[in-house]
């Protein structure tokens, strides 16, 4: 039985872990897929405070090895659903039935498709969703971003150092992103606009040899390579949709707090209701879910009443620092734990990310696979190679 069992191994996710394992109490992080989650497709982070400049895999690597410090334990699996067994929660995964006392999910997002019917059989062929993971296939060649928002520019951003052309294509009348990055994006000559427009077809049987474009009816061909999609996310919260209700947008309906109307469960991070999602937003979540984790557990502890969500505030997290001893020994079991993990991976040393090609940062990013399935040759904080 973990007192904490975390969903999703994101900035929400591990700060959870980390803050939860200072009060002491012994936490479990399942992840489907990368460690890190989203921030690892960044490759430079220059707006979280304290660190001027940084890669998003960089700043996994630290989060993860911090997290591992203190205790935390980490598996690769998928959740699949969570379930109320009495007082505690039944965590299922592809594999394997957990158990804990109290559970925070913070699962995140991904990237939103276009939904055109070849779709998904020119990913890898044409069609991405990450400029950062698959922007270097695209050198010296014509590529379009899809999107108009903060992340289409700022992938058209990185897309303009290497690429011969990219042309932003966007729904709306206006770009609805930074005019800090689209003053960047006026300045370049390889880079062109297009407004009020969608893409309605996807050309080419193997592999991506152009677009349809539909500006008001009016049909036009675009000859690229390879298309960039960048037009919003999707929360991963649809397997816990019985345990906590979701919003119209398939978000947790939370606020700040991180409490859930189910005794015992807390969101943090991307995958609840906000205005901001961003590192410093998600990492403040993890905190605020942790620590109401923490006084739900104590309270429970305390038999008064753990059914409901405590609001005796810092009481169990200010006696857990006076129980120190025991985060010593948490730590050794989570070293032996940790390098077990590390059995159960598989590495496909030195190749970086989809192709194996060097990361944009300079150094290697090892192709890591979870026993579970998660085998979708995505690139994974190299942190995970040194802990092997
Ligand atoms: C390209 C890009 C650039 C960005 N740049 C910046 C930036 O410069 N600065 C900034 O502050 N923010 C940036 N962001 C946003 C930032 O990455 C996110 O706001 C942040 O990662 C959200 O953290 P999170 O932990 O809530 O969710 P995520 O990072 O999405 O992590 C959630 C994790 O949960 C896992 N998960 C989901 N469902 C399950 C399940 N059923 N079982 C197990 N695991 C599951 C996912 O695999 C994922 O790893 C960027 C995002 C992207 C995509």
């Amino acid at each position: 039985m973990t007192d904490i069992l975390v969903v999703g191994a994101g900035p929400a996710g591990l700060t959870a872990a980390l803050y939860a394992c200072r009060a002491v109490k012994s936490v479990l992080v399942l992840e489907k897929e990368t460690f890190g989650g989203q921030i690892t497709h960044s490759p430079k982070v220059e707006n979280y405070p304290g660190i001027a400049q940084m890669s998003g895999t960089q700043f996994a690597d630290w989060l993860l090895e911090q997290t591992l410090a203190q205790g935390a334990e980490v598996e690769m699996e998928t959740v699949t659903a969570v379930r109320r067994e009495g007082e505690n929660f039944a965590v299922e995964t592809e594999g394997e039935t957990y158990t804990a006392k109290a559970v925070i999910l913070a699962t995140g997002s991904h990237h939103r498709q276009l939904g055109l019917p070849n779709e998904n059989d020119l990913v890898g062929e044409g069609v991405s969703y990450c400029a950062v993971c698959d922007g270097a296939f695209y050198q010296g060649k014509r590529v379009a971003v899809i999107g108009g928002g903060n992340t289409a520019l700022q992938e058209a951003v990185l897309l303009s150092e290497t690429c011969a052309h990219v042309t932003l294509v966007q729904n709306l009348p206006v770009f609805t992103g930074e005019e800090k990055l689209l003053e960047i994006l006026r300045g370049r000559d390889n880079v062109s606009f297009i407004t009020n427009t969608v893409v309605s077809e996807l050309l080419g049987a193997q592999a991506l040899e152009g677009i349809v474009l539909d500006t008001d009816g009016k049909k036009s061909t675009l000859t690229v390579d390879g298309i960039f999609v960048a037009i919003g996310q999707v929360p991963e919260n649809e397997p816990f949709r019985d345990l906590v209700p979701l919003n119209e947008y398939g978000y947790f309906n939370v606020d700040e707090r991180c409490v859930t109307g189910e005794a015992g469960v807390f969101v943090a991070g991307d995958c609840r209701q906000k205005t901001v999602r961003q590192i410093t937003t998600a990492t403040a979540d993890g905190a605020s879910a942790a620590i109401a984790a923490c006084r739900y557990i104590d309270a429970l502890h305390r038999g008064d009443g753990g059914g409901r969500q405590s609001r005796r505030a810092d009481r169990g997290v200010r006696s857990a620092f006076h129980r120190r001893g025991r985060a010593g020994a948490l730590a050794r079991r989570a070293c032996g734990r940790m390098r077990r993990a590390a059995g159960r991976l598989r590495v496909s040393g030195g190749a970086s990310g989809r192709s194996g090609e060097r990361g944009r940062q300079g150094y290697d990013v090892p192709r890591v696979r979870g026993a579970a399935g998660a085998g979708d040759g995505r690139a994974r904080p190299h942190f995970l190679h040194r802990i092997v």
